[in-house]
């Protein structure tokens, strides 16, 4: 008799404070927008289950939860991770900037196998863009990432950036 093997995937969500990760996550796991940042803080992580290739896959993603200063997050926080968003605010360059210094510390607690993704988020802010499109592919080009523009506030690509993390990390189990 076969048994139906479970997935469970371990995914972070770095990047500076206020560039929507705790609303990236809960847009993905409970269709939920909080305009108040601080309405999730505490929140470890949150379990989303997704179907790939008609397999049942439980996406285990986490939240830092406030303590997004560099070397705040703690190694526990990384460990076991097999995917990673790595967020910055298109309307805040200074945080695309620091996305080189989130990808230091993802090296440094994380092997090379783990899924990477470079997510520009608040895409639905236009009219105050301060991070190109273009400047966000060439990044993720040069460190091998996967890129995406999303919206937690309106729903652009959310679920999408999580599904591309989960469909590479399902992959290289194979
Ligand atoms: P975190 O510190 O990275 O967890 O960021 P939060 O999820 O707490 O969001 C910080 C602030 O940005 C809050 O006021 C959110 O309402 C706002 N925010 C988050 N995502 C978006 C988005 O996609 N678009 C816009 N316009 N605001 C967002
Ligand atoms: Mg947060």
């Amino acid at each position: 008799m076969e048994e139906e093997q479970e997935y469970l995937f371990k995914i972070v969500v770095i990047g500076d404070s206020a560039v929507g990760k705790s609303n990236l996550l809960s847009r993905f796991a409970r269709d939920e927008f909080d305009h108040n940042s601080k309405a999730t803080i505490g929140v470890e992580f949150q379990t989303q289950v997704v179907e790939i290739d008609g397999k049942e896959i439980k996406a285990q993603v986490w939240d830092t939860a406030g303590q997004e200063r560099f070397r705040a997050v703690t190694s526990a926080y990384y460990r076991g991770a097999v995917g990673a968003l790595t967020v910055y605010d298109i309307s805040r360059s200074t945080t695309f900037e620091n996305i080189k210094r989130w990808l230091d510390e993802l090296n440094t607690h994380c092997d090379t196998t783990v899924a990477r993704m470079l997510v520009g988020n608040k895409c639905d802010l236009e009219n105050i863009r301060d991070v190109s499109v273009e400047d966000g592919k060439n990044l993720a080009e040069e460190e091998g990432l996967f890129f995406i523009e999303t919206s937690a506030l309106d729903s652009t690509n959310v679920k999408t950036a999580f599904e591309i993390v989960i469909r590479e990390i399902y992959k290289n189990l194979s």
